[in-house]
Formats: C-alpha cells, sequence, structure tokens
C-alpha cells in the first residue's frame, strides 16, 4: 500500500498507543474537554453544535443555498463549471469542526479519524470500485507529523466500504505558501506542477471514479488542482469528500 508506510505508521499508533493513552488518561472531548467513553468521540453538547450542511443546495458543489431545487446551482458553479463530480461534506467549518481537525493534525489524537470518517461516510454511496485518494502533504510536513491526516481519513473511508485505498496516488512536489488573500487565479498559479500523479499509479487512476479526500475544504485551490491532476491522468468522475467545509471561501473559488 504505498511507499510512505502511512498504513502501518497509522497502525501503531492507533493500535499500539491509543490504548495506553486511555489507560493515562482518560478520554475526553477533543473539543470541550469533559470525560467522553472512548477516544474517537464527542461529548453529546459538542456533537449537538456540529454544524452539517442541508437542503436546499447547489446541485454541482453542494453549498447551501436559500432555496432551489435538486437541479439549483449557485451562481459561482453557473458562471464556472467545477472540474469536481459534487463535494461531499460532513460538516461546515466552525469552531467545534476546527477542533477536531486540530486535535487529529496536532494534537496528534489519530482516533478520531475514524469518527471523521463514520461522519463523511453518510454523505457517499457505497461504492467498492470507487478509488480514495488522499489529498497529499508533503513530504516535509509528512516527515514533521509522522502521517497524512486526509490518508488516515481515507483508509478509515475504505473499511466503510467506500472504496479502494490508494494512498500514494499522489504526490506533492512542492510545499505551497499559505494560499490565503489570494485570488482563484494567483492560487492556481502558485499551485500549478506542485501535485502530480505518482508514476506507476496513472494505470490505475485511468478510467476510475475517484473520491479525493480531505479533512478541511478551505478555497478549493489545492483539491481543484488535484481534481485536474487526476483528470489529467484519466480519472474518470473526480468527486472530493472533506470533514468540514469552509462554505463562504469555497463559495469564491471551487
Ligand atoms: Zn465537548
Ligand atoms: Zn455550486
Amino acid at each position: 500500500m504505498g511507499g510512505l508506510g502511512l498504513g502501518r505508521m497509522a497502525r501503531e499508533v492507533r493500535d499500539g498507543l491509543a490504548p495506553v493513552v486511555d489507560f493515562i488518561y482518560p478520554p475526553r472531548c477533543p473539543v470541550c474537554g469533559d470525560a467522553v467513553m472512548d477516544q474517537n468521540g464527542l461529548c453529546s453538547h459538542c456533537w449537538s453544535m456540529l454544524d452539517t450542511p442541508g437542503e436546499p443546495c447547489c446541485a454541482a458543489c453542494q453549498i447551501p443555498l436559500d432555496a432551489g431545487d435538486e437541479r439549483t446551482r449557485c451562481l459561482a458553479c453557473v458562471s464556472r463549471p467545477p472540474v469536481h463530480e459534487g463535494i461531499a461534506a460532513a460538516t461546515l467549518y466552525s469552531n467545534i469542526s476546527r477542533q477536531i481537525v486540530l486535535s487529529l493534525k496536532h494534537g496528534r489524537r489519530i482516533a478520531l479519524a475514524a469518527m471523521m470518517a463514520r461522519l463523511m461516510a453518510t454523505r457517499l454511496p457505497q461504492d467498492d470500485v470507487a478509488l480514495l485518494v488522499p489529498v497529499p502533504l508533503h513530504r516535509w510536513r509528512l516527515w514533521k507529523r509522522g502521517f497524512n491526516q486526509a490518508a488516515l481519513i481515507a483508509r478509515e473511508l475504505s473499511m466503510l466500504g467506500k472504496g479502494e485505498l490508494l494512498v500514494d496516488g499522489l504526490v506533492r512536489y512542492r510545499q505551497t505558501p499559505s494560499l490565503g488573500g489570494l485570488s482563484a487565479s494567483q492560487r492556481r498559479e502558485k499551485l500549478a506542477g506542485a501535485i502530480r500523479a505518482k508514476q506507476g499509479a496513472v494505470d490505475q487512476i485511468a478510467g476510475r471514479n475517484i473520491v479525493l479526500v480531505d479533512d478541511v475544504l478551505t478555497s478549493g485551490a489545492t483539491s481543484g488542482e488535484c481534481v485536474r491532476v487526476l483528470k489529467a491522468a484519466g480519472a474518470r468522475e473526480v468527486r472530493i469528500a472533506c470533514f468540514a467545509r469552509v462554505a463562504n471561501e469555497a463559495r469564491s473559488a471551487a
């Protein structure tokens, strides 16, 4: 399953360290710190505060709309049709989802990936022939963090029957500076060539339906670049699955 050793590392952390952590520290809600039943859950109060995208929404990018039916598209998608075939977001970005993402990424609460994947899975069809491809991290960042949170989530999704995992289908060749404050075209310029399909993975990507997996979808610039690379490698359809989506920013970019 790829040369990054992510799967094995994650398994070691999840199966090896998590029970010890459970034993030493009682499980806490990653958002408010209240005691919870296990390491991968939220307390009931924080659960109720999660903001989930509802209807009506744009038929192309699933951004919430004030009104419309299942064929209504938002203005951004009408003026510039997206390169992807849809976005499945488990939650809208809020303080709560932000805390969950930070606890996974920087607090090393690896077990949270399972909970995040379960919420994302409800937005995805059961599909064991789809290919699950995580948004790649640059190897420096991977080395510092020790894991790619998107890969952990993608692996959990594959265990939930949402597709086959291709953990290193995409490779990030360049670190990109923060893309905040840039226009959509400036973002694309900064990202050009930074992400490529891994040599040898093109055969697996060609002709397949892909689910691109990420933890947070902000401007859509990085995921858009991934979609373009996957399509150039011959992917038939690419849908984006994320845990938390920044609604306003994604509206202007994707
Ligand atoms: Zn809580
Ligand atoms: Zn839209």
